[in-house]
């Protein structure tokens, strides 16, 4: 039998990937993030109305990031991007540190990181590990506020969708791990893969995403089991 080789691999990854860190999800808890509607705060509608509410829900998202690390399903992402001939390209829509710490190198957030502000006035972008508020001036320009979390919010244009594209278009192996298939343009990826007919796609999840029909393979089962072993199995497969 033929053994399929794969040379450009886009990896789309979100919040189920981190859920087994500690990191919740976006849709857990009867649809509330961590307590909270996401309209509440994931908005810059939001935003404008309650800076003080933003500013401190995200202050204590930034703190999680300093009490969770990567597991298995993050690991062996890396280590497919070190060991594999070709390409590989993880897409997150994560505002996670994880897939870095877990050593990945290419990766692209689409939806920004906690561990980023930005001012609205100069449009700077800072790393960031301490809290925000609106009392904080740019470190560069000096305005005041100025300061917000790097995040993509609803309404926004995602970042990076140039360099996504081309990813998506070069792809021979697309694979969708631990996202609903709820939030777009993430959530039409798979139908770009489909229409261009050229890659493999495979669903990992812990349940049935929105597009599964969509996917010519489907594995379900927690990351931290489903992953490596088909990591493991592409290795080996591919050399
Ligand atoms: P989502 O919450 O809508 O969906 C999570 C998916 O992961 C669900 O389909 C669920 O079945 C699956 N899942 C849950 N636990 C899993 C596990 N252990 N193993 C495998 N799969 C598991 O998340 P989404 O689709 O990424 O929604 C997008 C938004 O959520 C993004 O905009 C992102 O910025 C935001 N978000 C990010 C984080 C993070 O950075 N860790 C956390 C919460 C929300």
């Amino acid at each position: 039998m033929k053994v399929p080789h794969y040379q450009n691999i886009v990896i789309l990854t979100g919040a189920g990937i981190s859920a087994e860190s500690g990191l919740a999800t976006f849709r857990g808890d009867g649809g509330l993030w961590e307590g909270h509607n996401v309209m509440d705060v994931a908005t810059p509608e939001a935003f404008r109305r309650d800076p003080v509410m933003v500013h401190r829900f995200y202050n204590e998202r930034r703190k999680d990031l300093f009490k969770v690390k990567p597991n298995p399903a993050h690991k062996a992402l890396a280590r497919l991007e070190g060991k594999h001939k070709g390409e590989v390209i993880i897409v997150t829509q994560n505002i996670d540190n994880l897939h870095q710490l877990a050593g990945s190198k290419n990766v692209l957030h689409m939806h920004g990181e906690m561990l980023k502000v930005r001012c609205r006035q100069c449009h700077q972008v800072f790393d960031w590990e301490g809290d925000t508020s609106e009392h904080l001036a740019c470190p560069s320009c000096q305005a005041k506020p100025a300061l917000r979390p790097h995040i993509v919010w609803f309404n926004e244009v995602p970042f990076h969708m140039e360099e996504i594209e081309v990813a998506l278009y070069t792809a021979d192996l697309f694979v969708s791990i631990g996202t609903s298939g709820a939030v777009y343009p993430a959530a039409g990826f798979i139908s770009m893969i489909r229409s261009m007919g050229k890659a493999h796609s495979v669903e990992l999840n812990l349940e049935p995403s929105e597009g599964q029909s969509l996917f010519a393979e489907t594995h379900y089962g927690k990351a931290t089991k489903i992953v490596p072993a088909f990591v493991d199995k592409l290795l080996k497969e591919t050399g």
